[in-house]
């Protein structure tokens, strides 16, 4: 097996011990291919599916995948009027998974975010019945302080650049601690516990996916 495979389930390993505590079910996959069968279990019957913004899930075809598995998927881009998005909200809040990654994940078993509308972090915090977490091992990071700076160094800078915005991060590709009108980071959330026991399944997977 290559290092770097071993490496990654070793890690994982760590992770997944330390998430059980804060009351979330994670799970290790080797590539994208096992994480699908995996969810495909885990979300057993028809189910009503919402998700944030992840090119984890968009480039590896986990839409596409849940849709063949005969769930159905609340689809963002269809709710474009306010009278649609608060329609969007209203269902989104009630369905039954919502689906997204992480900007940084801890040894320690944390989840770290930062958000621009907050349309991912929302849910994640509060309504869907089950939230999943899609993360390659490459968001993993040693501490808070590195999580934290890899979401804000990292994962926003590119996708503020993705996004077309013109934030000091895409010309710095770093963070500058903007304050301008389209900054996509309003909320930065730090998520270390679940109230409701395995709410948040957690499903890493031992490739480097997103950013
Ligand atoms: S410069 Fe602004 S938009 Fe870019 S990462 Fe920092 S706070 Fe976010």
């Amino acid at each position: 097996m290559e290092v770097a495979k071993k490496y990654y389930q070793k890690q994982a390993q760590v992770v997944i011990n330390n998430m059980k505590r804060r009351n979330f079910e994670a799970y290790y996959c080797d590539n994208v291919s096992e994480a699908k069968k995996l969810i495909f279990n885990l979300l057993g019957s028809k189910k009503t599916i919402g998700y944030g913004g992840s090119m984890t899930l968009v480039e590896n075809g986990f839409f596409e995948s849940l849709e063949d598995m005969g769930h159905e998927l609340i689809k963002r881009e269809d709710y474009k009027t306010p009278n649609e998005q608060d329609e969007l909200k209203k269902k989104l809040i009630t369905c039954d998974a919502f689906f997204t990654s992480s900007n940084a994940i801890t040894m320690d078993g944390e989840l770290i975010n930062i958000d621009g509308a907050c349309s991912r972090v929302a849910y994640m915090l509060y309504g869907p019945k089950e939230v999943y977490v899609v993360a390659g091992m490459n968001k993993i990071s040693f501490n808070r302080e590195e999580g934290l700076s890899r979401a804000s160094n990292v994962a926003a800078p590119k996708n503020a650049i993705r996004l077309n915005h013109e934030t000091p991060c895409t010309k710095a590709g770093k963070c500058m601690n903007c304050l301008d009108e389209d900054t996509i980071c309003c909320d930065i959330v730090i998520t270390r516990f679940s109230r409701i026991k395995n709410r948040i399944k957690v499903i890493l997977i031992g490739e480097e996916l997103g950013y």
